[in-house]
């Protein structure tokens, strides 16, 4: 795959509000495609396959795997796997537009070590641990089980904050959104 174009990486811990952002993003009309990222889990109510994530489901995701399709794959949660294909990337390029990926923070420092300065990668940061535990809860769309399966491995991935190339703090929605706009625009710009 040749790196041909530019790419913005948002990551976070589950609930910190980057979809929301990502979403507020694509709809600003700065050149931005969004990379619809493969998964092994079942659709939830409001998604839409194909336009929240490709669902292949574990045998499909993993025949993708051995196809050698994806940029990037990772078992996010125990039997959940999610990956970053190389068409999507290959496809917004050739579009054109820049690539926004949605992953999680190991897949976001991958993105970023293969793409380099290519690539742009922010850490969306929840104001604290306790807020990211209410919006969880309140999103409600997940058991007990996953929401502490989720507060687990969000508290290993705030310490990786430093690591990305900006950290956008989500404490207030419209805030958050302006800086991301300003951040993203001044890097494809750049
Ligand atoms: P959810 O099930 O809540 O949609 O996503 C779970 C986690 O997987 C989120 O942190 C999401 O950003 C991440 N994720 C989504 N797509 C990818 C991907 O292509 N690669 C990686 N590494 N993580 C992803």
């Amino acid at each position: 795959m040749s790196a041909n174009g530019k790419c913005i990486i948002f990551s976070a811990p589950s609930g910190a509000g980057k979809t929301t952002i990502v979403h507020a993003l694509l709809n600003a009309g700065i050149g931005l495609e969004f990379s619809v990222s493969a998964c092994s889990r079942d659709p939830r109510p409001n998604e839409v396959d194909g336009k929240d994530y490709h669902f292949l489901g574990i045998d499909g995701f993993k025949k993708q795997i051995d196809a050698g399709a994806f940029v990037e794959w990772e078992e996010v949660y125990t039997n959940n796997y999610y990956g970053t294909l190389k068409s999507e990337v290959e496809r917004i390029w050739e579009n054109g537009k820049a690539v926004i990926f949605d992953v999680d923070v190991i897949g976001g420092l991958n993105l970023k070590k293969i793409f380099g300065a290519d690539a742009l990668a922010i850490f969306v940061q929840p104001p604290s641990y306790e807020e990211l535990e209410k919006r969880l809860r309140y999103r409600s769309t997940e058991t007990e089980d996953k929401i502490q399966q989720r507060m687990a491995k969000a508290s290993k991935e705030l310490s990786t904050a430093s690591e990305f190339d900006s950290i956008l703090v989500n404490a207030d929605l419209d805030k958050a959104i302006e800086n991301a706009k300003n951040l993203v625009t001044q890097f494809i710009q750049g």
